[in-house]
């Protein structure tokens, strides 16, 4: 695996590989299997296969969160190794933003992002938008893997490749959500959580699974399901929601009454690590 660090080495890398097809998996490390799954997804489908790491101070809101960030980098570099990844790319903040990170254009996302996870965090997802901007400028990948468990920032990233990119062949493919035995999707913010935490944090899924899952939707609204499952989470130990909702998976707007591809997004705090999860439910 060729470790790369700046734009010399990359483009080295690429013109050497250029008849072949690649495949890019971007991360923020401190690698999990769910991570790993998308390099699985990205070897059976790209001859070649480039991942990164690199946390991205534009797309974080809350400066604590960007501090807090777990980095596991040498655990990392071995996962990759083990997993054949051909290069690991590990750019400083001066390759990724050459021009600073204080005057970034205004990427157009349909107003994506400014909804729901966009609106309980704002920039979020234009900081999102300039760094994958950057990486597809620098790698032109055939194939970008992205984990469905961050559902809106997979649209959000199709969007910029439909706006900025639709005459370079770059194509998004969504990989599913890895969760744990107990059912909580992996993060890699799980690793702030206390034993007792990660437990609690699996109530989510084991609620959506027995209790949302079994529902009669007909009897009951959208509106009525997101109140009772609230009201859950915060007996059973959640400090805070930021949304648990239903909305419309391609425009995010909240449902009032049930609809095809109807999709659950939940945002919430536990030992003050903010979690996200989704799930299909239509
Ligand atoms: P991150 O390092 O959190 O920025 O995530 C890098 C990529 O891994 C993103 O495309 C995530 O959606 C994806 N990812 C994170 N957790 C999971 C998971 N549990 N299952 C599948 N993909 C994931």
């Amino acid at each position: 695996m060729d470790l790369i660090n700046n734009v010399v080495d990359l483009n080295n890398f690429l013109s050497k590989h250029k008849s072949k097809s690649i495949g890019f998996v971007p991360t923020m490390g401190a690698l999990h299997l769910g991570h790993l799954s998308l390099i699985d997804f990205a070897r059976s489908q790209s001859d070649i296969v480039i991942a990164s790491i690199y946390i991205n101070p534009t797309q974080f809101n809350d400066k604590n969160d960007f501090l807090k960030y777990p980095q596991t980098i040498e655990e990392d570099i071995k996962m990759l190794h083990a997993k054949n990844v051909d290069a690991l790319f590990l750019p400083s903040q001066s390759v990724m933003y050459p021009n600073g990170v204080d005057n970034l254009p205004f990427y157009n996302l349909n107003d994506i992002d400014i909804i729901l996870e966009g609106a309980y965090r704002p920039g979020h997802f234009q900081g999102v938008a300039a760094v994958l901007n950057r990486f597809i400028e620098l790698l032109y990948p055939n194939f970008i893997f992205l984990g469905e468990k961050d559902f809106q920032q997979v649209i959000v990233i199709e969007t910029l490749v439909q706006n900025y990119f639709h005459d370079k062949n770059v194509n998004i493919v969504k990989c599913p959500t890895i969760r744990n035995e107990n059912g909580l999707a992996l993060s890699s913010r799980n690793k702030r959580l206390s034993e007792n935490g990660l437990l609690t944090a699996s109530l989510i899924s084991k609620y959506v699974s027995n209790s949302i899952l079994q529902i009669d939707f007909i009897k009951i609204s959208p509106k009525e399901i997101e109140a009772d499952f609230k009201l859950y989470l915060l007996k059973n130990g959640f400090e805070k929601i930021d949304y648990v909702c239903f909305a419309n998976p391609y425009n995010f707007k909240q449902l009032n009454q049930w609809e095809k591809d109807a999709r659950l997004f939940i945002a919430v705090y536990l030992e003050n690590v903010r979690l996200i999860d989704n799930f299909k439910i239509l």
